[in-house]
């Protein structure tokens, strides 16, 4: 993590501002339950560290697509949720899946930033160690690696921003969506 909350901000911003090709609840959703895998690691004491396989484009990939597709049924539900919000929400399989697979590699790349236990090019040998983004960023700009570079306190900091960055975003909506009713009961009367 940064602690699970905070990456409702960057997936709620990305979600609202893609929401044409991203299905929200299953891509923030995604956010949340790849970290079941780090209370599992310490609820049970598995002994690795506990940023380790679903944090990885690999497994996370798998683990976001099985997610996709679980979540298929539930999508009258989150048709109701998104009805409450005033969110136009059109579910869709291919969609839902795509948006769960993105929704881990999100996750697991904002976890990067601050994590050194997390690989996220496993099982890789080349890369079979510790880094973040931000370090393959700064080893293809200056041939070094720089770990941890961020603090999960700048990191939190920032999906805080996103988070106040996405409510302004669900404003736009729903203003533009009212705007939109108004127009069509004006054409309708004419
Ligand atoms: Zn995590």
């Amino acid at each position: 993590m940064p602690f699970t909350p905070y990456h409702f901000g960057p997936s709620g911003f990305l979600g609202l501002v893609f929401r044409k090709w991203i299905d929200i609840p299953v891509f923030v959703l995604a956010n949340v339950i790849v970290d079941v895998e780090v209370l599992v690691v310490m609820i049970f004491g598995l002994g690795w560290p506990p940023h380790r396989y679903c944090h990885t484009l690999l497994i996370g990939g798998v683990v976001g697509m099985l997610w996709g597709i679980a979540a298929y049924p539930l999508r009258h539900i989150f048709k109701k949720i998104m009805r409450i919000f005033h969110i136009p929400y059109k579910p869709h399989f291919l969609k839902m899946v795509i948006s769960g697979i993105i929704g881990v590699w999100l996750h697991v790349l904002i976890d990067g930033f601050c994590h050194i236990d997390l690989r996220i090019f496993w099982p890789s040998k080349e890369f079979n160690w510790s880094f973040t983004p931000l370090g393959i960023i700064t080893y293809i700009f200056t041939g070094h690696i720089y770990r941890n570079v961020i603090s999960i306190k700048e990191l939190e900091t920032i999906c805080i921003a996103f988070f106040f960055a996405s409510f302004i975003v669900y404003i736009i909506i729903l203003l533009t969506s009212k705007k939109n009713v108004v127009k069509n009961k004006m054409s309708k009367e004419e």
